[in-house]
């Protein structure tokens, strides 16, 4: 029997796909999970789990973009768990159909707002209350490695993504003293709402991957841009 201590982990999407599958092994693994969704009410998944899992699952409205949103929700977390031990920056947004010639500007906007702004303001929010060794993991994609580009897709995903790389960079950077360690990730091409048709990695073995890699992440990684089997990624 593992002798672990128990994390108290924040997720943020966590009603559906890829975050629902964290907060599921977070919990079965023994761990108490904060999961943030922007509609706690309509989040039947997450709410079963809760039943399942009770006092050690935590269901908070949390919409990444509203400046509002994420000041309730740090003003809340003393009350369900206090300082966190994982953040996990999941929660992400992709407008397909997008074609050159075509583009406009609000879905670049939406997409900066969701994917890589969200994630720095939140996790600058709550680096007060991040616990000493505490992990953020932010939710990247291969779209936004600008050496891994192979034609013109889903440009305004891979510009905030791309942008969520940099953010990663820096926030690195500005933890550092806290002795953090600040990760992105691709997760590969997952069987979600977003990965859609063509995806074959299921979420469960996509989370499972990754929770591995988090879990042997040190200090010394601070900073870097990987796979899920902890491999580099080009950034
Ligand atoms: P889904 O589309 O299945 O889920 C996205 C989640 O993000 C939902 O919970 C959604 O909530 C939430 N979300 C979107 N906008 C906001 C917002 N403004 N505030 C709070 N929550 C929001 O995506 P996946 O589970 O597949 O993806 C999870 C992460 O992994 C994303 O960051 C994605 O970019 C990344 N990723 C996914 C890949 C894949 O193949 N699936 C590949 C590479 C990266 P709601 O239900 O309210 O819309």
């Amino acid at each position: 029997m593992s002798t672990r201590p128990s994390l108290h982990c924040l997720v943020t999407g966590a009603n559906r796909g890829i975050g629902l599958e964290f907060t599921r092994q977070l919990l079965e693994r023994g761990d108490r999970v904060t999961a943030t969704c922007r509609h706690p009410g309509r989040a039947t998944a997450l709410n079963a789990l809760a039943a399942e899992h009770p006092g050690r699952l935590h269901v908070l409205p949390l919409d990444i973009t509203d400046a509002k949103s994420r000041a309730e929700l740090v003003r809340e977390l003393p009350l369900v768990g206090g300082d966190v031990d994982l953040l996990i920056n999941n929660a992400g947004v992709l407008h397909s159909g997008e074609r050159f010639g075509h583009l406009t500007a609000g879905n670049f906007e939406d997409s900066f707002r969701t994917n890589a702004l969200g994630p720095l303001l939140l996790t600058q929010a709550l680096a007060p209350h991040l616990a000493a060794g505490a992990k953020v993991v932010n939710l990247s994609s291969v779209l936004g490695s600008v050496g891994s580009v192979d034609g013109f897709h889903t440009p305004s995903y891979a510009v905030s993504k791309a942008a969520l790389n940099m953010v990663t960079a820096l926030l690195a950077q500005a933890l550092a003293e806290q002795h953090l360690t600040v990760l992105a990730f691709h997760p590969g091409w997952v069987m979600t709402d977003m990965g859609g048709d063509g995806a074959q990695l299921p979420a469960t073995d996509a989370v499972a991957a990754m929770l591995r890699v988090v879990d042997a992440a040190t200090p010394a990684d601070n900073g870097r841009f990987l796979n899920r089997r902890g491999e580099p990624m080009p950034w």
